[in-house]
């Protein structure tokens, strides 16, 4: 088995659009992005390739390339997901936080959880999303960004972790 950890940021700006885990989120502001500026799902999928060993999301779709300017970021996990499984890598879970001042994101869980899972070809239970403020402290305290992290263990498709138990 695999490990492997994410870490995004970005700039927040009044009036633009937050998504996050392809969610439309009710809110004021929104990222300055290149893409979309889905922060949650940019760290997952850098957790996801850097347990594969396939570099970072920089590396992968370059901000450079225009073919990448405004795209969805779940087609961006789609990809992801996709180079995993040419891999022969599988998920074994994935577990990533938001962090945000606000707004309160308890309401999108359930589809933010529903949308990664299906871009991840597996199950709901294998995905947990989690939210938390810094208490008014920082950059995500003042509503000026957004930050989120992920960490993910990923296993060879097909691989029994039962069949490492030694008989005792
Ligand atoms: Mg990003």
């Amino acid at each position: 088995m695999r490990i492997g950890q994410g870490y995004d940021v970005h700039r927040l700006e009044p009036g633009r659009p937050l998504v996050l885990a392809g969610v439309k989120i009710s809110h004021d502001r929104g990222p300055l992005a290149h893409s979309d500026g889905d922060v949650l799902l940019h760290a997952i999928c850098d957790a996801l390739l850097g347990a594969a060993g396939l570099g970072d999301i920089g590396l992968c779709f370059p901000d450079s390339d225009q073919a990448y300017r405004g795209i969805s970021s779940r087609l961006l996990l789609q990809r992801v997901a996709e180079m995993l499984r040419v891999e022969g890598f599988e998920l074994v879970n994935l577990d990533a936080t938001v962090i945000a001042e606000a707004p309160k994101l308890s309401p999108y869980r359930s589809e933010m959880e529903a949308n990664i899972a299906a871009d991840l070809k597996t199950g709901p239970g294998q995905i947990n999303i989690k939210a938390t403020t810094t208490e008014g402290l920082g950059f995500t305290g003042d509503n000026s960004g957004i930050a989120a992290q992920a960490i993910c263990l990923i296993q060879r498709a097909g691989f029994d972790p039962t069949s490492l138990a030694s008989p005792l």
